[in-house]
């Protein structure tokens, strides 16, 4: 029997969104473990999010430091690793975003745990299933260590509902944070009023047939009108047209939102790889043979060049008449 401990990201006073499909897993995974679901919060002040994870774990430990906020590898991951140790853990887990992606691995070696990542879905005690071959195939992976590590396809687990009771907060010592080597000298992120693309209810993305930056502007209008996050595929990051983390595929971030509008995008399957779990697919696109068209569940042939600006109009004239 063992516990499953869940580093959660958080955002100000809440979870992250995508905290929610790790606590589905952490639920899973504590059946078949017969323990306990046990989340972890880590930053300078987390006591605000410890309060709203309660929602969703039996027991919430968070963990403040000044020195721990901004996330980094070598402040985290010696935390998280000493917790797993003081809760008995046998998982360790965490959504596969960015973070989770950097911290896990260095959590599982810190413990000696084998490491499962990117997860789809749990199919014994220390079985799962991951996607391969740019999510085509699925492969089953046994773990053998006695602790397992492993990052969660935020796509593939249904967000967690919340219990009939909520849980325990307690707090942990951060430690000597400043002696772990490492700190943060200085942050430069981009700002944005929009959605995170990985939370997104919503995303609107471009593709090599868009021909330039300035002509995203359009899709940026779309998707400020629909409340949406912005996306783009390798071909337009790789151009120069948009910011490199707008990247949606394989090797950028994996989303499954309510409502994708993929717009002029070929539907390559490192591309697909990223959004076809998304519950409604809209593609637009010059070419009636494009890829895109097969995993759309609305498809327009058209050129985004008329298209764009006539669903601009239309949702606005939708808006006006709804005020
Ligand atoms: C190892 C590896 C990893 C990769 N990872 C990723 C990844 O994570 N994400 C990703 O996206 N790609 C990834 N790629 C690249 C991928 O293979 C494709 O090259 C890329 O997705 C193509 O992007 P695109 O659809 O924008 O461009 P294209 O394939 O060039 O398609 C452009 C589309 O725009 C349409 N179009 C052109 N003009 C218009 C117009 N005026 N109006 C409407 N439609 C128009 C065209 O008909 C065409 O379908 C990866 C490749 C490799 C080898």
């Amino acid at each position: 029997m063992g516990n499953v401990l869940a580093f959660c990201e958080t955002s100000g006073d809440k979870l992250r969104t995508n905290a929610l499909a790790n606590i589905t897993f952490a639920r899973q995974a504590a059946e078949k473990h017969g323990g306990d679901v046990i989340v972890v919060l880590v930053g300078k002040a987390v006591s605000a999010a410890g309060s709203a994870a309660a929602a969703y774990a039996g027991k919430v430990i968070t963990v403040e430091a000044d020195a721990l906020d901004n996330y980094m590898a070598e402040t985290y991951a010696p935390i998280v690793a000493r917790i797993a140790g003081d809760e008995n853990a046998s998982v360790v887990c965490a959504t596969a975003s960015a973070t989770g992606k950097d911290l896990v691995p260095r959590v599982a070696a810190l413990i000696g745990a084998g490491m499962a990542s990117d997860i789809a879905g749990i199919t014994g005690k220390n079985q799962f299933k991951r996607p391969i071959l740019a999510g085509n195939a699925y492969s089953s992976v046994d773990i053998s260590t006695d602790v397992i590590c492993v990052t969660v396809r935020q796509s593939e687990f249904d967000p967690a509902a919340e219990l009939a009771t909520a849980g325990q907060v307690s707090s942990a010592e951060a430690g000597d944070v400043e002696s772990f080597g490492a700190e943060v000298v200085r942050v430069e992120s981009s700002k944005s009023d929009r959605p995170d693309l990985n939370d997104a209810d919503v995303v609107v993305s471009g593709g090599r047939g868009m021909k330039n930056g300035d002509n995203f502007k359009v899709l940026e209008e779309l998707a400020d009108l629909l409340g949406a996050a912005m996306g783009a595929s390798r071909a337009a990051t790789d151009a120069g047209m948009v910011p490199a983390d707008w990247q949606v595929g394989q090797t950028g971030k994996i989303v499954a939102p309510n409502l994708y509008i993929a717009v002029a995008i070929s539907g390559a399957i490192q591309h697909l790889a990223g959004m076809k779990s998304s519950k409604t697919i809209v593609a637009i696109n010059k070419d009636a043979e494009a890829p895109i068209f097969q995993v759309a569940d609305y498809g327009l042939v058209a050129t985004w060049e008329k298209a764009i600006p006539e669903l601009v109009e239309e949702i606005k004239k939708l808006k006006e008449s709804q005020t």
